[in-house]
Parts: structure tokens; sequence; C-alpha cells
């Protein structure tokens, strides 16, 4: 019996630096400066380099990327922020946990993401609903970005805020611009199995706007005003661990290869299955960081099923839209309905993905695919 694929490798990762991990842990054990220590300033330069924006800020989690720059906008009670139904929760619950109505808004078939004519149609139906819409939270789902300049566009004409929600695209590129660099701010998540991960929770907010960071950095620190314990916002803890940046700034250094290595991965997959399942497509124009591989297939759950009692691990990227999460179920949905969030939901699978995926285990996850399909 062949061992088995790991859906995410994390190990092999660590192999390859684990002697440069070492050291920058060391060091911080060595000045102990635990909290927003020198490492996370060294992050945070690197990081707004990386992504061509002004200010990158870290923060202790992709959740809190999301919602610290809703809290230091003020976004609350009476405010929309239209989401898409088709995610993981993050944007859905900061909105709501803030008093303001999530509003969910149907995605594309093509990318998953954030549809435009959907979004269109949910702004009409605020308006005539007498609410105010306020934000929208476009996702980056899989690793490919969302369809920017429409979106900016209706955003302008609808004095609407831009929070992009990076946790998956960090990395990508859409006409050669970075993911993190759209809207009038972006959050990420290095949750560990995220393209770029670290050893725990953090995330990172980037933005061009040197009035929002300013009220982001305050946020960050309980609301701190000028001077310690003096408070002229509400803010929460929600600062990056200075052993997390340190970890990060050895991670990020191998990034770039290892979006390549993901590509090369997505590359084979894509030629080996696009005739038997639906393979993923990057749309013109953009690239993608492939936090997931999700084909979508009709009898997803038996092909799961099969797939695990062969030693091939799947994952199901989501498997019910937010809108009928028990949690989220009173809040409102567009008038034309989640259609195509629905139906995603039922079909997508995400394969194994990670940039040492070795040729061998891809082959294994191929074969397994092709010998299941055919016998049904
Ligand atoms: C992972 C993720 C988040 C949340 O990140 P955490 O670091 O786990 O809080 C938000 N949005 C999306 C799309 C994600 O995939």
């Amino acid at each position: 019996m062949t061992p088995k694929i790991p859906f995410i490798d994390l190990a092999a990762q660590q192999e390859r630096i684990r002697p440069q991990i070492d050291a920058a842990i060391a060091k911080v054990l060595a000045h102990g400066r635990y909290i927003l220590g020198p490492e996370v300033g060294e992050f945070e330069k690197k990081l707004a380099d990386f992504v061509g924006v002004r200010h990158a800020i870290g923060c202790a989690s992709g959740t809190d990327a999301l919602l610290l720059p809703m809290l230091a906008d003020g976004i609350g009670a009476g405010d929309v922020v239209f989401v898409p139904a088709f995610t993981f929760v993050a944007a859905a619950e900061v909105s709501a946990v803030l008093g303001a109505t999530p509003f969910f808004v149907d995605v594309n078939e093509h990318d998953f993401n954030l549809s435009v004519d959907s979004l269109k149609q949910a702004i009409s139906d605020v308006r005539k609903a007498g609410l105010t819409p306020r934000a929208m939270v476009p996702v980056d789902l899989y690793g490919q970005m969302a369809d920017y300049p429409a979106i900016q566009a209706i955003a302008d004409e609808n004095n609407l805020m831009i929070i992009e929600d990076a946790a998956q695209s960090f990395g990508a590129t859409l006409q050669g611009i970075p993911a993190g660099a759209f809207g009038n701010v972006a959050g990420t998540s290095f949750f560990p199995a995220k393209p770029l991960g670290c050893y725990g929770d953090g995330g990172a907010i980037f933005t061009n706007d040197d009035s929002l960071a300013e009220k982001i950095l305050s946020a960050r620190v309980h609301g701190q005003g000028k001077g310690k314990y003096r408070y002229d916002d509400l803010g929460l803890n929600g600062r990056l661990d200075t052993l997390q940046a340190a970890i990060l700034i050895e991670k990020l250094a191998i990034f770039p290869e290892e979006v390549e290595a993901r590509q090369r991965v997505a590359d084979r997959y894509t030629q080996a299955l696009k005739d038997i399942v639906i393979v993923p497509e990057v749309l013109p124009g953009r690239t993608s960081v492939w936090a997931q591989y999700t084909i979508r297939v009709n009898d997803r759950d038996n092909l799961a099923k099969e797939m695990a009692e062969r030693g091939i691990p799947t994952a199901i990227h989501y498997p019910i839209a937010l809108s009928q999460q028990p949690a989220y179920a009173n809040y409102p949905v567009v008038s034309t309905g989640l259609e195509t969030s629905d139906r995603l939901a039922r079909h997508v699978l995400s394969l194994p993905m990670h940039p040492y995926l070795s040729e061998e285990h891809q082959d294994q996850v191929i074969t397994t695919l092709h010998d299941i399909i055919k016998a049904h």
C-alpha cells in the first residue's frame, strides 16, 4: 500500500527552510519583544513592497483583517454589507458582529466569485427597501481574484467601500496588479493552510488610504489614541505576534517559487482531468495562487467517499451556501436568488494541492479519479 497523500503538506516546506525558521525563532527568543517586536515592522515593510501599497498592517487573523477595517471605518447598525453567499464565513460574520447587515449576493459559475449582475440587483433591492448600501466584500475564492475593474465601477457609482478578501489570493494578480491592492482596503490570512501561512493565526491588512491606515493601527491596539491607556475609538486586541512575523519573513522569501510550483501542479491536473470533470478556469488577465484546486462533478459526495476509500483526501469548500446556514438564515438575499451558489455547494470538490505535491502523488490523484469515473 502506498503512503497516504496529505491534502496539504506543511512538513515538506518546513523541512526545506527549517534552519532559517529555527534561527528566526531563536532571534525573537533572544530579544524577547513578543508583542509588536521589530520583526512585525520588518515583515509589514516586505508585505507592502510585495503588494505595492503604502500600508501593510499585520494583524491577528484573516478574520480580524476584515473586522478591523470595518470597525475603523465605523461600519455598523443600519449599514448593508454585500457578501457572496458562496465563500468562507468570515466576511458575513464580521459584518453581523458589528451590527451591520450582511446581504447575500450570488457568484459566477466560471470563477466562483461575486457576480456583478447579482451585485447590481442587490444594490437596487437595498435602495428599494430604504436601507443604506455601505460596503462590499468581494472574495478572491480559491486563489483567483474577483472582477475588480467592474466591481470598482459599481462601487464608485454607489459610493460603496470595497474590502477585498484576499485570504486565498495573496500572491495572485489581475492585469499585473497584486491581490491586496484593490478596493479601499484588503485583508489576507496567514492561517497555516493558506498559500502563505504561519505557525498559528495571523493576517494582514493592505491600504493606500493614510487616514484609514491610522485608524486601523489604533483599532488593532484597543483604539489607543495619543499615549498609553488613552482611547479615542473602539478597538480590540488584533495584533500579529512577533514570532509569527519572524516565521513569515522566512516563508515570504520562498513564496514566489512556491506560487510557481502550485501553478505547475494545477497545469498537470488540468491537462489530465479536463476531459472527465469540470476543471477550474483562470480567466484572461488573471493569475491564481491555487489556494484550492477545485473541480465540479455531479455525484460529488459519492466521488469524495470513493476517493477517501482509495487513500486520496479531498475537501469541500464549501458544502452549504452561507444564506442556508442557521446563523445567517435571517439575513437578506438578492431578489434574483442564489441559484449558482447553491448549485456550486453541491458540486465542488477540492483535490490535494500544495507546492511540494510530487508528480507521483499527482498521478495517483489523477489515476484514481479516472478509475472511479470510468467505473460509473
Ligand atoms: C481563511 C479565510 C478567512 C479567515 O482567515 P482566518 O485567518 O482563519 O481568520 C477569511 N476569508 C476567506 C475567504 C478565507 O479563506
